[in-house]
């Protein structure tokens, strides 16, 4: 089995935390990893970004990244459409100069959807789409957020055409069949995994010293790309309402997206509010670094106004910390309410405010939810998520065969 991933707009190598890099740059790596380690030669087509990476490189055994040029690399991710057409002769020509073959394409996000239905045309192997995110459901997640619509016309046509759809939870499956009316047997659920290697408690003040913070304060972690749908603003209203905040420290993980200035606004919005230096902004952390921050924190707060599936909370509870989430989009799955940390179907601050206290004061339950957290997130890890991914390309890679023979 020979596998083509198709990531157009952001490379899995990037450095996940800021700009357009987040959760799908690590779940395309790392799935690509363990696929090429299960024996399913993986390759990877992004477009040349830049000039920090080699046209070629190994990620793993059997698993590369090939960097195809397509449009002028500064190019934003609003931009990238009209090169489509040009990363997939650059997709085909490569696969035709190295005589390759490849069984099934697996696109991630719309635009590398758009390729994939490309690339179908000319080698007849089957168009498995992972989207990542929808415009139809990130519009209905928050007022005020919209998707152009040459975006929601194509995942229209994506989501009728290809031949499985991919998604992280049982949440997207329903929104596609509510949203798009997709037949429920073209959709497969699959959660994706965390690297339990990586992501496993470390001692607390350790962790604290590791981090410089002296193991003084209580500490609550925000990591995320300071973004608006994350909701932080909810966080820092939350800390505000503790009944005695002067012990605790806000640290919030995380770059800005392109272009914009969200940590100037977040600082002023926790300077009106009073909480001055109990709010840290440590910008973008690297990816092997972060289990410190997780085990440091006594929970990890993630108030998102959407999050297709959220890999942090999973992170973080390998990790062993409790997660306050917001019951939104694949948090549900991940976070059990009142076992692993807790659920609140409110964006606002109170509840909020509640359950950070009730774990702030109590050792005997943040102890008891994190132990929950750990084993639970033990439970799926990138090797099983690569098993089921490849039994999916094994099956639609022979239904298409039966169909044209
Ligand atoms: N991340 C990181 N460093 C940072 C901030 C985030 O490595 O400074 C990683 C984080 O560990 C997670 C990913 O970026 O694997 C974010 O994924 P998530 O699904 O939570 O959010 P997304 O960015 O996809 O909305």
């Amino acid at each position: 089995m020979r596998a083509a991933v198709i990531s157009f707009h952001t490379c899995p190598l990037d450095a996940p935390g800021e700009k357009n890099a987040g959760g799908m740059n690590v779940y395309v790596r790392r799935l690509a990893q363990e696929l090429g380690a299960l024996g399913c030669r993986t390759d990877i087509f992004t477009r040349k970004h830049g000039h920090e990476h080699q046209p070629i490189e190994e990620i793993g055994e059997g698993a590369r990244v090939i960097h195809i040029p397509a449009g002028p690399v500064t190019t934003p991710k609003e931009g990238l459409y009209d090169f489509v057409p040009g990363f997939t002769l650059g997709v085909l020509q490569f696969a035709e100069r190295n005589g390759l073959r490849y069984d099934a394409i697996h696109a991630h996000y719309w635009l590398s959807g758009v390729a994939a239905l490309q690339l179908r045309a000319a080698w007849n192997a089957p168009v498995i789409a992972t989207f990542h995110t929808l415009a139809e459901i990130k519009k209905q997640a928050r007022l005020g957020e919209s998707e152009p619509d040459i975006r929601i016309e194509q995942e229209r046509r994506i989501i009728a055409e290809a031949d499985a759809l991919l998604v992280s939870t049982s949440h997207e499956q329903i929104a596609l069949e509510r949203l798009y009316e997709v037949q429920p047997a073209k959709v497969l659920v699959l959660p994706p995994g965390v690297d339990t290697e990586l992501f496993r408690p470390v001692e607390r003040t350790a962790a604290h010293d590791a981090l410089g913070l002296n193991g003084r304060r209580h500490m609550l972690l925000f990591v995320g790309r300071l973004d608006p749908l994350k909701g932080l603003d909810i966080v820092l209203e939350a800390m505000a309402l503790l009944e005695d905040h002067d012990d605790v420290e806000l640290v919030v993980v995380g770059g800005e997206q392109e272009g914009k200035s969200e940590t100037v606004r977040l600082r002023r919005v926790a300077d009106v509010l009073g909480l001055g230096d109990h709010v840290r902004f440590v910008g973008m952390v690297p990816h092997e670094e972060l289990p410190y921050y997780y085990s440091a924190a006594e929970a990890l707060v993630m108030p998102s106004y959407y999050e297709s599936f959220g890999l942090v909370a999973l992170e973080a509870m390998a990790c062993g910390t409790p997660v306050v989430a917001a019951r939104v989009g694949g948090l549900p799955t991940i976070v059990r309410d009142g076992e692993t940390g807790f659920l609140v179907p409110w964006h606002c601050p109170e509840p909020f405010s509640q359950r950070i206290e009730m774990l702030l004061t109590n050792k005997g339950l943040r102890d008891s939810m994190g132990r929950a957290a750990r084993e639970r997130a033990a439970l799926r890890d990138w090797n099983t998520v690569a098993q089921e991914t490849l039994a999916l390309y094994a099956e639609v890679a022979h239904t298409r065969r039966s169909r044209n023979a």
